[in-house]
């Protein structure tokens, strides 16, 4: 069995549409897929419709949430699998998230106009085309205007965190939101905890925190985590009950990494479903 319980659609920042991004899944070898955009539910229905004969489609979302930490505030990416997608919280969270990220995206924008840089706020909306705005749109952007040779070029510069254009936006608290999830019959899985952005701010006694307030699982394979920090994150995931998973965090052309690239066990996939209860995993005929 392959699993590969996290990826993006252009319902959010990937650069495939949810129908395709199943049949390339199935192409891949593939035997379930996380559908993962953020902040988003869209992608759903026309990746359910088009689901190839064999293809598991698990519907989830990533949700951007923070801790605060002494300093600083930590961007924490929290994915969300088979939670109801109607639940009112939820649904206002997302309308929330989604206009928080128009409005930060705007601001980039603004910021790297007024630096002279030859991209415009209707061209990235027009690449977004509807979907919650993410920097991977604004480096679409400066590679379709000649600034740089690629997303990934843009990321290290222009997009970066720490960079003069970079614009922070208010997401959700992360505890609040693994209740929230909970709450929504959904199963909250933190997504790759020691990657770029998290660091060192998941710490173990956080980590149980969240396991308490019904946190199902962590992402521990995945490409931003080295052979040490799978290492960490499987004893943490063993000594709470929690789950561990894996995935490509696919992205389309945004990103380099392919489908499949990591996966998931059969049996972790067992326990997340069985602590579901808000939508069923859906197969084809
Ligand atoms: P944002 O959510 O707007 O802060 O943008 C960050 C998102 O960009 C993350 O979800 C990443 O997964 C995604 N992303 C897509 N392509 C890249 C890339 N080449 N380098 C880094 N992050 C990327
Ligand atoms: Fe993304
Ligand atoms: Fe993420
Ligand atoms: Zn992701």
């Amino acid at each position: 069995m392959r699993i590969d319980l996290h990826t993006h659609s252009l319902a959010s920042d990937g650069t495939v549409a949810p129908a395709d991004l199943m049949t390339a899944a199935s192409a891949a070898g593939l035997d379930v897929i996380g559908l993962t955009d953020h902040d988003t539910t869209a992608g759903w229905a026309a990746a359910a419709a088009a689901l190839p004969t064999g293809l598991t489609l698990v519907r989830g979302a990533e949700f951007s949430t923070y801790v605060t930490v002494p300093r600083s505030i930590v961007s924490v990416h929290l994915l969300a699998y088979l939670f109801d997608p109607l639940d009112p919280v939820i649904v206002r969270e997302q309308e929330r998230l989604r206009a928080e990220r128009l409005q930060r995206g705007l601001q980039m924008v603004e910021l790297m106009m007024a630096d002279g840089l030859p991209i415009t706020q209707e061209q990235v909306l027009a690449i977004a085309a509807g979907a919650p705005v993410g920097r991977p749109h604004i480096g679409r952007a400066l590679v379709e205007s000649g600034v740089v040779a690629s997303v990934d070029e843009a990321f290290d510069g222009y997009l970066a965190g720490r960079g003069s254009y970079y614009v922070p936006k208010l997401d959700i608290e992360l505890l609040p939101a693994v209740r929230m999830i909970v709450a929504a019959g959904g199963a909250p899985v933190v997504a790759h905890p020691r990657g770029r952005g998290e660091g060192r701010a998941l710490t173990p006694e956080l980590i149980a925190e969240l396991a308490a307030a019904g946190l199902v699982g962590l992402e521990v394979d995945h490409l931003d985590h080295d052979d040490a920090d799978r290492a960490e994150l499987r004893g943490i995931a063993a000594e709470l009950g929690l789950v561990v998973t894996g995935s490509s965090d696919f992205h389309g052309t945004n990103k380099k990494v392919q489908l499949g690239a990591n996966l998931t066990d059969p049996a972790a996939l067992e326990v997340l479903v069985a602590r579901t209860s808000g939508v069923t995993p859906l197969v084809t005929a």
